[in-house]
């Protein structure tokens, strides 16, 4: 695996595989990779020859009172874990080669970026529209892999790529659990053993909601409320939204008549977790 730190060595790295047509993919990450991040990666070799791996913990997407230091930064294992997947390039910038001094533009995915994380992460979806849409300028990737976990993230990376006419496909990827249900996350190597134990609630409360969605409940409102319980009887230290929200809008659904999507954020202790699952209105799964 090739290693580059600035984007003049991304580019030099990348510019012969451009010119000999090879078709170019990236997995924009930001480290501390588990088997979620290598599932896209490994999507992403079987379509493209040239695997490019972003490995970047984008400050401006943080706020104020989030866990910006105390993320997790395994670089070295990071490496070893691109080297085994076959990844072409690595790229690690520091801060300062991707903003320098400061930035004065940003991309804004208006409505979008408000519901649900956005609420509660002002800015959130700005800096990462932001972020993603220079890591494309940077990678010029051909296709960009990412995971439906980051549910909105997707939706407005997806609407970023559609109204700026980025030439770039974005492929979405499902979402990899623990054997117990829990998404993989980088946080959570945060929770303490008794959190790690009650965490799975989250997505037991994904599933009960679509079983309630089966069984013929069309109150989004009856089907919100059935989660919460469940997630709170999990043992949760906060929920921070329970949603049903339109898959392609995220605006919040009253009644249940199409797909939708229900999503949630809790907390177990002070480590915020996400979660979501695709549901239709016949409450089969995807
Ligand atoms: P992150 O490093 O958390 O910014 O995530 C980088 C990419 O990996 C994003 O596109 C995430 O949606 C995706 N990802 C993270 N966890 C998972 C997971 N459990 N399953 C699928 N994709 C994931």
């Amino acid at each position: 695996v090739r290693i580059a730190e600035t984007i003049a060595q991304v580019r030099e790295i990348l510019l012969p595989e451009r010119r000999a047509g090879r078709r170019i993919g990236l997995v924009p990450t930001m480290g501390a990779l588990h088997e979620g991040h290598y599932s896209l990666i490994k999507k992403c070799r079987t379509e493209c020859p040239v695997v490019a791996v972003s490995i970047f913990v984008n400050p401006l997407q943080f706020g104020p009172n989030e866990d910006l230091d105390a993320y997790p930064r395994p670089i070295e294992e990071d490496l070893a874990g691109c080297e085994e997947q076959g990844v072409d390039l690595v790229f690690r910038p520091q801060v300062a080669a991707v903003y320098g001094d400061s930035i004065l533009t940003t991309v804004q995915v208006r409505e979008l970026s408000e519901p649900l994380c956005g609420e509660h992460r002002p800015g959130h979806f700005d800096a990462v529209a932001t972020i993603v849409a220079k890591l494309f300028n940077i990678v010029q990737p051909d296709a960009a892999y990412f995971g439906e976990k980051d549910y909105q993230q997707l939706v407005v990376v997806r609407r970023m790529v559609a109204d700026l006419s980025l030439p770039v496909q974005i492929v979405p990827c499902p979402i990899v659990r623990e054997l117990d249900g829990l998404a993989m996350s980088s946080r959570n190597r945060y929770l303490s053993d008794e959190e790690r134990q009650q965490a799975p609630a989250i997505f037991a409360a994904l599933r009960a909601g679509a079983e309630v969605i089966a069984r013929g409940e069309r109150d989004a409102r009856a089907v919100i409320v059935r989660m919460a319980e469940r997630i709170r009887a999990g043992g949760a230290t906060r929920i921070e939204y329970v949603s049903i929200v339109d898959p392609r809008t995220l605006a919040d659904v009253a009644e249940i008549a199409g797909p939708v999507r229900l999503c949630v954020a809790a907390y177990f202790g002070s480590t915020r977790l996400i979660d979501n699952l695709g549901v239709d209105a016949g409450g089969s799964e995807h």
